[in-house]
């Protein structure tokens, strides 16, 4: 195998030239077909969620800035955002009446409108009755101008070195009942924060499934080939890690689905299906607005959520569309998982009692020792 640099932050090789870089695709870009390039590129962006009503963007990398809602403040920690966060307030949170401000944001030196938080209008209701304050303005990025080094350059995009301004987005729907137009106003303001990885992390993500592209069965990749991706993943304790076989992230070295431990092949990656086709996938198709997908998706062992990060390497995968769906905003437990809880699940054949599997302890879960899933899907369960 071949040796890195010594730097812990670096993933070149020991030796190399130039300055230290911890992100280096190559390890995988160089031997890849387009493809699967593309796939692991897709797998580093944020999906489609919460979509242009909400501000959001959607289509770029992880390590973006990310918004969010007021409502979720008391179970998020700021500092996870190492690319920025604003907060976003509805007309309604922010004031109790036309143009007065409710109290918790009086003298409130944490969430300033116009500095860290912006007011998201959505209705032609609460832009009449709760309008932005006289002297508030729409929200707007502003370029750096290197040769008059200030932030002076209007921008309809948030590459680069930007700063946001104003105070308040229109994101207004012609709700039907009025003939008034739609009101799009002011750039998106981030992404979805559940979605939201540091670029290191990230790129170790993005590592991590391109080691599992490599294999997944009838593969056109020779392991032998990736020495350099291998080393990346040894250097952060990736490359042997016991946690892929135990939650059959791999099994028996080739890469599986998680969820319902089938192998998964290298031509089903980029396989699309038609999500009329497949039983079990009306319900994304509102989620991801889109009627088609490939086959195979980003899995996450760990639903995402608003408290903590959960894109990180140990918890992706690569699964089944179908299973995503099935799985929900439910954690996947594998059977080495569940026989550490030790709740055991019988049946009763005839007057035989039989020991059917194990369950987590919410017992919204259960799988049998063949592999077998049940997953309850009542609304009493989450
Ligand atoms: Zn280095
Ligand atoms: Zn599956």
């Amino acid at each position: 195998m071949i040796t890195l640099c010594s730097d812990p932050n670096c993933n070149l090789k020991a030796n190399h030239k130039g300055a230290h870089s911890f992100i280096y695709k190559k390890a995988w870009t160089d031997l890849f077909n387009d493809d699967d390039i593309n796939k692991i590129q897709k797998a580093g962006y944020c999906t489609p969620r919460g979509g242009a009503k909400g501000g959001y963007q959607n289509h770029v990398n992880r390590n973006s800035k990310v918004i969010i809602p007021y409502e979720k403040l008391p179970e998020v920690n700021l500092e996870n955002y190492r690319d920025g966060y604003v907060i976003r307030i509805f007309p309604s949170q922010y004031f109790s009446s036309k143009h007065v401000v409710r109290d918790e944001f009086r003298n409130n030196n944490s969430i300033i409108v116009g500095e860290n938080a912006f007011v998201l209008y959505r209705t032609y209701e609460d832009f009449e009755t709760l309008p932005p304050l006289p002297d508030w303005s729409i929200r707007s990025i502003l370029k750096f101008d290197e040769t008059r080094q200030e932030y002076c350059i209007p921008s309809d995009n948030r590459s680069g070195n930007i700063i946001d301004c104003g105070h308040y987005l229109l994101r207004i729907s012609n709700s039907g009942t009025n003939k008034k137009q739609n009101r799009f106003e002011g750039p998106a303001q981030g992404i979805f924060a559940p979605e939201y990885a540091d670029a290191n992390t990230n790129f170790l993500c993005q590592s991590v499934l391109a080691w599992l592209i490599i294999k997944t069965e009838d593969s056109p990749y020779n392991e032998s080939d990736f020495e350099h991706l291998q080393a990346i993943l040894a250097k952060h304790g990736l490359l042997n890690s016991p946690h892929y076989e135990n939650d059959f992230i791999i099994h028996n070295g080739k890469t599986t689905c998680p969820l319902c431990q089938r192998v998964i092949k290298h031509s089903e990656l980029n396989e699309l299906i038609s999500f009329e086709d497949e039983e079990g996938l009306e319900n994304s198709t509102e989620q991801v607005g889109s009627t088609r997908s490939t086959k195979i998706n980003l899995f996450h062992m760990v639903p995402l959520c608003y408290a903590s990060l959960e894109n990180i390497p140990t918890q992706v995968s690569w699964g089944h569309a179908t299973c995503n769906t099935r799985l929900g905003q439910r954690q996947c437990f594998s059977y080495f998982d569940l026989q550490n809880i030790d709740i055991e699940v019988e049946i009763r054949e005839s007057k035989k009692r039989r020991i059917l599997g194990y369950t987590n302890a919410a017992k919204n879960f259960i799988r049998s020792e063949n592999g077998d899933v049940w997953i309850r899907i009542s609304k009493g369960d989450e």
